[in-house]
């Protein structure tokens, strides 16, 4: 991660890790079962959409964690979220594609763009609050 996203800490990995337990938690809740479901009827840019929601709510549980970490065991240290957040933006779909020589192109975007990523970690870590993470509701992402 560090070499080749640019996106070093160890709490970069935390927050990738996070990420990833966070779409059990979805799977666990029905959420991927029924946003799958609802992508298969989809045209492509419309299911890229879709995942893109679903990216940015595990983004937001991701926050909720970290936030969780602190408040009960207090191990953030100095630079963590800002460790946290950059390997956010550096996987977010505009700066991947734009890495990879391309013109970012939304209608293919299925994790989010960088700073909608960061800011949906973030947006977990200030309310650790599910309720927050609504991602399918909101009208801006
Ligand atoms: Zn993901």
């Amino acid at each position: 991660m560090s070499r080749q996203l640019g996106a070093g800490g160890d709490f970069a990995a935390a927050y990738v890790v996070a990420h990833e337990v966070a779409h059990h938690v979805q799977d666990e809740l029905g959420i991927l079962g029924e946003a799958n479901r609802i992508r298969q009827q989809s045209s492509q840019a419309q299911s890229n959409a879709i995942s893109v929601r679903i990216e940015l709510q595990a983004d937001c549980f991701s926050g909720i964690w970290a936030q969780q970490a602190q408040a009960m065991l207090g191990t953030l240290e100095a630079g963590d979220l800002e460790e946290a957040v950059n390997a956010a933006h550096q996987i977010g779909d505009d700066t991947l594609q734009r890495n990879a020589g391309q013109t970012p192109m939304p209608h293919t975007f299925t994790h989010g763009t960088s700073k909608q990523r960061g800011e949906w970690f973030m947006r977990g870590y200030r309310s650790g609050d599910m309720g927050q993470c609504d991602t399918f509701a909101a009208r801006n992402l």
